[in-house]
């Protein structure tokens, strides 16, 4: 077998609640506009679209404890507080009524969003990646393990201790299931795939020096400080 030409990157990887194994991951998908108040403050209408995604790099992760730099080029950097399902088994077309055999568990997660770039690629119609998919744009909590219908309850934010977001889960437009079965017509999702599910309402500006507190009621919370 060939060498190869230099060593590869680390697998990012995020650790598990209460466990000592760590999940590695594959890719990170999300879905944009799930909340219908969001879809509102984005300047959408209420008819609902099918869902859509886009993606950012893994190594994007920011694992638990570990506090991202206020990136470049941008002056607007927003908050998306989201749920995120961490996918444990294979499966391309899957049907909503078997999606969720795919869940290995669930963790609070951050959308970071360069909200200027991601307007001005919106009013060219060029794609987002710059404005979503940038180094340390996905700071996450430690996963948890789950079996059953997916977590409903309350979904918050806050900034230096002040809530800016403040929603339910059980409000998406799009729920796990349906989300996981369109995501798997489009690609084969694999162990290791994260899907960020999109934010509620309230979404608004980060500056360096913020402390960001995230919690999502019994999947987990995160916190992390803007350097
Ligand atoms: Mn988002």
């Amino acid at each position: 077998m060939p060498l190869l030409a230099f060593d590869p990157p680390p697998q990012p990887v995020v650790p598990l609640l209460d466990e000592a194994a760590l999940f590695p991951v594959r890719r990170i998908y999300c879905v944009g506009r799930n909340y219908a108040a969001h879809r509102r403050e984005m300047g959408g209408g209420d008819n609902p679209d099918p869902p859509f995604f886009f993606s950012k790099p893994c190594d994007a992760i920011v694992p638990p404890r570990a506090n991202p730099p206020y990136p470049s080029v941008t002056h607007n950097l927003h908050h998306e507080m989201e749920l995120v399902v961490a996918i444990g088994a294979g499966g391309a077309d899957v049907a909503p009524a078997e999606a969720l055999d795919l869940v290995f568990g669930y963790a609070a997660g951050v959308d970071l969003t360069r909200r200027d770039l991601q307007s001005a690629y919106r009013e060219k119609g060029q794609p987002w990646e710059a404005a979503k998919g940038f180094d340390a744009s996905a700071p996450i909590s430690a996963i948890k393990r789950w079996f059953g219908p997916p977590p409903q309850g309350r979904i918050t934010l806050s900034v230096n201790g002040q809530v800016k977001q403040d929603a339910t889960v059980a409000d998406m437009i799009w729920d796990v299931a349906a989300i996981i079965s369109e995501a798997s017509k489009l690609w084969r999702l694999e162990p290791g795939d994260l899907i960020y599910t999109g934010t509620p309402e309230g979404v608004g500006p980060l500056v360096r020096g913020d402390l960001v507190e995230g919690e999502i009621d019994d999947v987990g919370s995160l916190s992390f400080r803007v350097t």
